[in-house]
């Protein structure tokens, strides 16, 4: 393959002429020093390269090696719990090679190449197998169990399969294919770009549950699904995102660093090793991989990380997990889009953003998604991507945002104000919204009944009907509201203060059930009618809301799981309180 000169350096994009044999996105590696980079634009023999190192000292006339080969990820064992970065190079494993600060130029393997996995054959010689069948397994990590599948591709009859002791390069299996005997190995390749095939993609109609009662309640995301979540500073971004991490219905989670500032992503690196998974007690890293971008890589490296998270998110989704991949924050990453843009003096779009700035967020996304994965069992996987957006100053107007809008489904409004006042999580339930209401209704209505689709959307509207009540009281004060009115600011108070707020500190509030959720809000919408009926036989408001029962109803979020069964008897209660006081009140008017 032939050698390529460099004709012109730009920060991290590098011209290069003599590049006919090159292919757009290819690999090659850059000056003797061999960075990486990768084809990004091609024009008759001139390439122009983006390079994922620092480009200083690099000048014309320096060579460009041609690999052939796209930038691809290795898949197999030994990816849960990795830390890499944005070109999956294990950062742990670099640091032990040159030490804090990456060098330029250096190599090292995804996957270790020496550590042996116990291989469990799931065929036996003579099987015939089609691409995504699963060989076998290898237990990666106490709650990952690793599904060896057969690569895209491939198809035949097994001649031989392995059992025991292997590394993710020696051959366990062998297959008899039209061309002749394929070799297998636990590691494959894939090209990032690329979106892994599936057979079908399915409606999103289940709900990924996250036990954070604002998210699932009034805007749930489904399997599969997307979701975007500004952040701004101090909102609690970071704690919504290590609660999802933690509890979301799913097995795997890939976490994607694209650098803020560079002393958050130390922090993402340090804080996301330290939590634990609730649902085993071990560390959450051993269902995760972690992708960081380091302060001391080039803009240009967080362009690759977010297709290096994807592709490996894609591969856990194929041997039909639940996936779940949080990429944190996707404005750096439309950022270096911009900066290589400029540079290669592309015609430039709103506030500078390359006019593909919309079609690269939607391909993103619309790698997410549920789907019967290859192969011949009918497995079901699912992917749902959570992106955050950091509109600068808060300005949800401008193009990351836009474009993210555009083809998420779900928007958690994280509101400053809110934080501010120490109302966590910080979700706005006015500004949010989630479009998958109508896809998982029917699911909604098997598993939780008809109740949990009425009490949102009555709950929901008292929300709505405080804001204009609010208004009206700033305007002429709450002695001009009726009985009936202030009784629907205190409901609405209530929903807020005992359903809303969660306290992601706190053992048992931290994570609340389905089935918990609708208990909780059952208690405050019964409170709310009983009382409107009482209202109506003239009761007594304050009477009202000064019924024992209502300090239950606040601390019904504290209720164990296991404690379920005593809602029955706050139910119960609030039922004979107010029956009591109308009785009372009954004579009284008598
Ligand atoms: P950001 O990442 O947006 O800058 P953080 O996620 O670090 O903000 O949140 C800032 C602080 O807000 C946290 O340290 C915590 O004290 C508080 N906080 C955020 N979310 C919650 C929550 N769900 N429950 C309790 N406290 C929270």
């Amino acid at each position: 393959m032939g050698v390529g000169r460099i004709i012109k350096v730009s920060g991290p994009l590098v011209v290069a002429e003599n590049m006919q044999d090159a292919k757009m996105y290819d690999v090659v590696r850059v000056s003797e020093e061999r960075l990486i980079g990768e084809i990004i634009e091609l024009h008759g023999d001139k390439a122009s390269i983006q390079v994922y190192e620092e480009t200083g000292g690099i000048g014309p006339g320096e060579p460009v090696y041609l690999t052939g080969a796209p930038l691809s990820v290795e898949l197999g064992p030994g990816l849960i719990e990795s830390i890499y970065d944005g070109i999956q190079r294990p950062l742990d494993v670099i640091e032990a090679q040159v030490g804090n600060y990456i060098t330029r130029g250096v190599e090292a393997n995804a996957l270790d190449r020496d550590k042996k996995w116990d291989f469990v054959p799931k065929v036996k010689v003579g099987d015939q197998v089609v691409a995504g069948d699963i060989l076998g397994t290898v237990q990666e990590t106490t709650p990952v169990e690793h599904r060896i599948m057969v690569p895209i591709g491939l198809e035949g009859e097994v001649a031989e399969i392995y059992s025991g002791s292997a590394t993710v390069t020696d051959v366990i299996a062998k297959i008899k294919t039209e061309t002749g005997l394929k070799e297998v190995t636990m590691m494959q390749k894939w090209p990032v770009r690329r979106g892994r095939p599936y057979k079908v993609k399915l409606p999103p109609e289940e709900v990924m549950t996250t036990g954070q009662r604002v998210i699932d309640m009034f805007f749930p995301v489904a399997k599969g699904g997307t979701a975007c979540i500004p952040g701004p500073f101090g909102s609690g971004k970071t704690v919504v995102q290590h609660q999802l991490a933690k509890w979301a219905d799913a097995e795997i989670v890939v976490y994607i660093g694209c650098g803020e500032r560079g002393n958050e992503m130390t922090d993402v690196l340090l804080e996301f090793p330290q939590l634990e998974d609730p649902k085993t007690g071990e560390p959450l890293m051993k269902r995760t991989v972690l992708i960081a971008n380091t302060s001391n890589m080039p803009v240009a490296a967080r362009e690759a990380s977010i297709y290096t998270g994807i592709t490996i998110a894609e591969y856990f989704r194929d041997m039909g997990y639940s996936v779940a991949l949080m990429a944190d924050s996707t404005s750096r990453w439309a950022e270096a889009l911009r900066e290589m843009s400029g540079r290669l003096e592309e015609m430039p779009g709103e506030e500078g953003y390359p006019a593909y700035l919309g079609s690269r967020v939607a391909e993103f996304y619309e790698r997410a998604g549920r789907v019967t994965c290859l192969g011949s069992d009918e497995r079901v996987g699912a992917l749902t991507a959570v992106g955050a957006v950091s509109p600068p100053g808060g300005d949800l107007s401008e193009p990351v945002t836009q474009s993210t809008l555009r083809v998420v489904k779900v928007f958690w409004s994280l509101d400053a104000p809110l934080a501010y006042a120490r109302h966590f999580p910080a979700i706005h339930w006015l500004l949010s919204y989630s479009l998958y209401l109508d896809n998982i209704d029917e699911y909604l209505r098997r598993e939780l009944g008809d109740d949990w689709i009425d009490m949102r959307v009555e709950s929901m509207r008292l929300l709505q009907q405080e804001s204009e009540l609010q208004e009206i009281v700033r305007l002429v004060g709450v002695d001009s509201l009726s009985a009936r009115e202030r009784l629907i600011l205190e409901t609405a108070r209530s929903i807020r203060e005992d359903f809303l707020l969660q306290n992601a500190f706190h053992d048992v509030d931290t994570y609340c059930s389905l089935e918990k959720q609708k208990l909780m809000m059952k208690l405050i919408m019964t409170f709310h009618e009983e009382a409107l009926r009482a209202l109506e036989r003239e009761a007594d408001l304050d009477k009202l809301l000064a019924l024992p029962v209502r300090e239950r109803i606040a601390r019904a979020k504290y209720t164990t799981e296991e404690d379920l069964g005593q809602f029955e008897q706050i139910l119960t209660d609030i039922q004979a309180q107010i029956a009591e006081l109308t009785a009372v009140g009954g004579e009284d008017v008598a």
